[in-house]
């Protein structure tokens, strides 16, 4: 029997003398370039070799937006508004760095329960889509539009009456905040044409973190045929049809990549199906963590090593405030490790069994739990891979009062 595996899989990163590189450098050089630690580093080749590989891996025709609040880090965004087709935002925040980015509005849309009206006037007056999320929303979309004299963009994000099975978060079917019931579509439609408002299209967002392929290809063609039969309801032509995403990365271990090629082998045939069902209609695919996740690392530098009762531990100036999806507090039922590696000593040997705790008084703020790790001493860095994605800004950084982390692109 092959020994339990430690990690999801470490290959996006090379290793040169067992040193972790990152955006070329190795990692404590890059350490001593940024100036402190801990931070986060994304490497902008790595996102780079992602989106050309998914773009060679899907059918042609499918366009593919990034959905911001994965990574909304401004380089970032910059690099993947000149590598994608659009860009999904989730608040006038991440809209006002979407705009920033150069990015058409055309191709971007604005999802998001509790869109506040100033939120939905900037979206009005930016010419972007808005993804209607309830009646209420429509209503207030509409008394926006006519303060400003321009006619909103709008799309309907539809709550399915189905949802992406084996999902690491469940977003759609059953009762739910985000988009509007399935069967209540109908009517949000109907509004829509009687106050004139231009109708895109829909949004139609199943779930998140998916790594089997035969869940996706279920929900993706459930998508279309639900988006064919509200079609026959709209107000005017579907311009715009946004499948959701849900591609998964591998966080843990056992682990594998996402098989691309039986969910592309079935877009094919659902965009072929598409172009005479809803003649026009742009098909979009908005995904996060898939395309920035494994480019990032979360850096941070061994503060202090101690032995307890038989067990070492590693306690760095990082931890759970500014990695909580790492600490395994992000949604997680039952708390795993991420990869983490000694960054100068990731393969090879000297190795030990340790535990990586942060900072804070708290037993949540931990790293790694009893993990095989390369010796580490006090002064050298520990990294935490597959951190590109609701890492910086996913963490309650406030929460002891220690000095925020810095973001690079590298
Ligand atoms: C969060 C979110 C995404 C991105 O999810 P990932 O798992 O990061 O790909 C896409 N669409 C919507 C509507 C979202 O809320």
């Amino acid at each position: 029997m092959s020994p339990r595996p430690q990690h999801a899989p470490l290959d996006q990163f090379a290793v040169v003398d067992d040193e972790l590189i990152v955006g070329d450098t190795p990692i404590r050089r890059l350490a001593e370039q940024v100036g402190q630690t801990p931070f986060y580093a994304y490497d902008r080749e790595a996102i780079t070799r992602r989106v050309r590989a998914l773009r060679q891996a899907l059918p042609e025709g499918i366009s593919l937006h990034y959905a911001m609040k994965a990574n909304p880090m401004p380089a970032v965004v910059d690099h993947l508004a000149s590598l994608m087709d659009g860009l999904d935002v989730a608040s006038a925040g991440e809209l006002s760095v979407a705009m920033d980015s150069g990015m058409a509005p055309a191709d971007i849309s604005f999802a998001g329960p509790g869109k506040r009206d100033e939120e939905l006037a900037a979206a009005i007056a930016a010419g972007i889509t808005i993804n209607l999320e309830s009646a209420g929303e429509l209503h207030r979309v509409n008394v926006q539009g006519e303060r400003l004299g321009i006619t909103p963009q709008v799309a309907v994000r539809v709550n399915p009456d189905f949802e992406l099975k084996s999902s690491g978060m469940k977003m759609a079917g059953g009762a739910k905040p985000f988009g509007i019931d399935a069967e209540m579509v109908p009517g949000t439609l109907a509004g829509i044409g009687s106050l004139g408002l231009h109708f895109r299209g829909f949004h139609i967002f199943s779930g998140s973190q998916n790594l089997r392929p035969e869940s996706l290809i279920e929900a993706q063609s459930a998508t279309f045929e639900l988006a064919y039969r509200l079609a026959d309801k709209a107000p005017a032509p579907v311009e715009l049809l946004n499948i959701g995403g849900g591609f998964g990365i591998p966080y843990f271990p056992g682990e594998q990549r996402l098989d691309l090629g039986p969910v592309s082998a079935n877009l094919d045939d659902r965009l072929n199906e598409c172009r005479s069902r809803l003649p026009g209609a742009e098909v979009v695919l908005e995904l996060g963590r898939y395309l920035v996740a494994e480019a990032g690392v979360y850096v941070t530098r061994v503060v202090d090593r101690k032995e307890s009762r038989g067990q070492t531990f590693l306690v760095c100036d990082g931890g759970l405030h500014h990695h909580l999806a790492a600490s395994g507090n992000f949604g997680q039922v039952i708390r795993k490790n991420y990869p983490v590696v000694t960054g100068h000593r990731v393969h090879g040997a000297p190795r030990e069994t340790v535990s990586v705790v942060g900072p804070l008084c708290t037993p949540l703020d931990l790293l790694a739990d009893k993990m095989d790790l390369g010796a580490a001493q006090a002064g050298d860095l520990i990294a935490v891979l597959q951190s590109g994605a609701y890492g910086y800004t996913a963490s309650p950084h406030l929460f002891l009062s220690h000095p925020a982390p810095v973001e690079v692109l590298v």
